[in-house]
């Protein structure tokens, strides 16, 4: 069992480091207060931005669905399982997002993974910023491109690379909001970038699409940029859209490769056509309803305002996630659970998800929170951030 043995060392060095997991078991609905472990906790860790995960009336569709069409989409897309609820969510997303075409793809992650392997091969370049996504860094390896990570949000840093890069597809990836930091990627700055060195852009919108842009279309519409300056958008439908899956917008071209060559695409089940009705019921519910962004918006202004006259450790971010970095993990740790015992739910988020010394409280707010859940989380906040410094000291 000298296998075995390996793999515990590699497991109590995890918990050594304070960098162990463990899930929590959720016993109820995703939404601002949860029950997990037995205990009712406000919830400031989930992705559901716009609080659409448990919306009456994309759980009607998804019902209505199943009685319909059942629970298994029976196959593939290219097979027999691409049903009428798929191809009308494609439909769906291609006009929402202002783009030819769209395909939908299971997850996020293997959407990064086929879109990225659908374009690139071994004479290819792929520059990413270094936060990236962890999907879509794992996709650029296996693409087995030459790899280029460019320093956070540096333009010239990238243009350095680019300058240099010679023969072979050029592919720019970018988070367009990074997941565990919060801020914008410059998509105006890489987009004009990506035209001089005659380069494709892509960003993954898995953070942006539902809660950015007048109309919730994401940081396309966000920044204004159309098919030409941005024309690759990757985004997830387990977000702020509250349901499953994710899909891929751009050209004719495009998506008709992607339908072709994407392996993560074409040799994998289809997601069940009544998630797919789930998301169409969403989109309609966000491209219609501004007001759940409006105080989306509000929230998050009231909170970085207040979590400045806190003095608590604010990270540049506008959006929705709005962490703050604390470096330890076993700080990190220490905090997020005199938090839960407070009543309140903020994950701890250590290496590697993040880069060393940045542990940090990845807190996310959602349109399903109240300003006084915001009030009462800020002042918990600052009680444990304090208590944690007069224990460090003592
Ligand atoms: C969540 C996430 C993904 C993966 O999407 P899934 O649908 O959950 O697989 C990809 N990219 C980013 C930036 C994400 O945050």
């Amino acid at each position: 069992m000298a296998d075995f043995d390996g793999l515990s060392a590699a497991l109590s060095d995890r918990k050594k480091n304070h960098l162990y997991r463990q899930r929590c078991e959720l016993q109820s609905a995703q939404g601002a207060v949860v029950q997990v472990d037995n205990q009712e906790l406000i919830n400031f860790c989930s992705n559901d931005y716009l609080g659409l995960a448990n919306h009456p009336e994309i759980i009607s569709a998804f019902k209505n669905a199943t009685d319909e069409f059942g629970v298994g989409s029976g196959s593939s897309h290219l097979v027999c399982g691409h049903s009428q609820y798929h191809h009308q969510l494609e439909q769906a997303l291609a006009e929402y997002t202002g783009r030819n075409r769209a395909v939908i793809f299971s997850t996020g992650y293997m959407a990064n993974l086929g879109v990225i392997n659908a374009l690139l091969g071994k004479s290819d370049f792929i520059f990413e910023d270094k936060l990236n996504h962890a999907s879509l860094l794992d996709a650029g390896l296996l693409s087995g491109a030459r790899f280029q990570r460019f320093l956070h949000n540096d333009i010239d840093d990238l243009e350095r690379k680019l300058a240099k890069a010679e023969g072979g597809r050029k592919l720019i990836v970018v988070d367009s909001v990074f997941s565990m930091d919060g801020d914008i990627a410059p998509l105006v700055e890489l987009s004009q970038l990506a035209t001089r060195y005659d380069a494709m852009l892509m960003a993954d919108d898995a953070h942006g699409f539902g809660v950015l842009g007048e109309s919730g279309a994401g940081s396309a519409e966000h920044l204004q940029l159309g098919q030409q300056q941005l024309p690759i958008i990757m985004g997830t439908l387990g977000k702020a859209v509250g349901s499953f899956g994710a899909f891929v917008a751009g050209s004719e071209a495009l998506i008709e490769t992607l339908i072709q060559f994407s392996r993560p695409y074409i040799y994998t089940t289809a997601i069940p056509p009544a998630v797919a009705a789930a998301s169409l019921a969403s989109i309609k519910i966000i491209a219609q309803d501004g007001q759940r962004r409006l105080h989306l918006q509000q929230l998050i202004k009231h909170f970085k305002e207040q979590a400045k006259c806190l003095k608590l450790p604010l990270m540049a971010s506008t959006t929705a996630i709005q962490p703050l970095l604390v470096g330890d993990s076993e700080k990190a740790l220490a905090i997020s659970k005199i938090l839960k015992e407070k009543g309140f739910w903020v994950v701890a988020i250590r290496p590697p998800t993040v880069p060393m010394n940045t542990a940090r409280l990845r807190i996310t707010l959602t349109a399903a929170h109240s300003m006084k859940q915001v009030d009462a989380l800020l002042h918990a906040l600052a009680d444990a951030i304090a208590g944690i410094v007069v224990e460090v000291k003592a």
